[in-house]
């Protein structure tokens, strides 16, 4: 197996903007940003020591292929991609480490929620909803079973976008209005759950069920146009359910982080900084992540 990429180390060729859970922002110029997924991994917002080996790699072709499925299905749809083609300061002796890794970007206003979408009702949703019946406090129909769809169709559930170190908390949908005003908050409500629809049904097509997603939109501050951002429908960002074993009234198997998230729930580590996966967990969680990129692309 090869080594896991960390950090990434450029040597200088670009300054260095930021460091997010996973990924590392670099400048390009002063309206592109070089966007590189490393291979590191959170769950519940703690990042692991070790890494998935070859994880960037495949959440950068996942969000490029997804932002050419998505501009087809959404007419007017921008998205914050560029290429991915390095740009030319990028020394040869790094190309093979950010090769597929790394897109080129437009730097955007990068709008301060977290535009989830749930189909289905499972994760935090389902614990709130046991608890008082609503979700991010609207209230849904009565007597809905772990993972079932929701019967009105898919729901915008935004979260606060919290800081490095804090928790992002799911807040009701005027919440979002009252943090990022008009004409955005609509524009990004809308948007999210067009996304989604579109998303889930071209997954469902090939035997995935997309139970909830979350999106970044950014605004490019010269035309005000809500732009979509970050990476998108990666099992980093999205629940991915196989449609074969689908069943309500119970958890569901998935190809994404949940085989993380219960390993760590039953070790008692949930939220524990310096956590290091195990071998296997580690390899789970890549053949997991490997899956679910199958069945969106017919295996490529
Ligand atoms: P944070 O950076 O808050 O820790 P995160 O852990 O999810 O969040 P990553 O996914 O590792 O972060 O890094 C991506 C970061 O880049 C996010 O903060 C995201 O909001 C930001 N981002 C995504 N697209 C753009 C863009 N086009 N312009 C500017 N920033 C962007
Ligand atoms: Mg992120």
């Amino acid at each position: 197996m090869t080594e896991a990429l960390t950090n990434t180390d450029l040597q200088g060729a670009l300054p260095l903007v930021a460091r997010g859970k996973v990924r590392d922002l670099y400048e390009v110029d002063d309206k592109t940003l070089l966007f590189v997924a490393t291979d590191r991994i959170s769950a519940y917002d703690v990042i692991m020591e070790n890494g998935i080996p070859n994880k960037g790699v495949l959440l950068t072709l996942c969000t490029k292929t997804w932002f050419k499925i998505l501009s087809d299905a959404v007419p007017g749809l921008r998205t914050h991609f560029i290429t991915l083609d390095l740009p030319p300061t990028i020394p040869a002796s790094l190309q093979p480490v950010l090769q597929n890794r790394a897109m080129q970007v437009h730097k955007l206003r990068i709008l301060p929620i977290e535009a989830i979408v749930r189909g289905y009702i499972t994760g935090s949703a389902w614990k709130e909803y046991q608890n008082s019946g609503t979700v991010h406090g609207i209230p849904v129909p009565a007597g809905l079973k772990e993972s079932e769809a929701f019967p009105n169709g898919p729901i915008y559930t935004p979260s606060t976008k919290a800081e490095q170190g804090e928790h992002d908390e799911n807040i009701h949908p005027d919440q979002a209005t009252a943090i990022l005003g008009e004409p955005y908050a609509s524009k990004v409500a809308e948007l999210a759950v067009q996304l989604y629809k579109a998303a889930h049904a071209y997954a469902l097509e090939r035997g995935v069920i997309i139970a909830d997603t979350k999106f970044e939109f950014g605004v490019d501050e010269e035309t005000n146009e809500v732009v979509l951002a970050d990476e998108v429908l990666t099992p980093d960002s999205s629940r991915f359910w196989p449609k074969d074993s689908y069943a309500i009234g119970k958890g569901q198997s998935s190809f994404d982080k949940q085989y993380l998230r219960d390993w760590l729930v039953s070790q008692g580590l949930k939220g524990k900084e310096g956590v290091q996966m195990t071998p296997e967990v580690a390899q789970q969680t890549a053949s997991k992540y490997k899956e679910a990129w199958e069945m969106i692309t017919g295996g490529k």
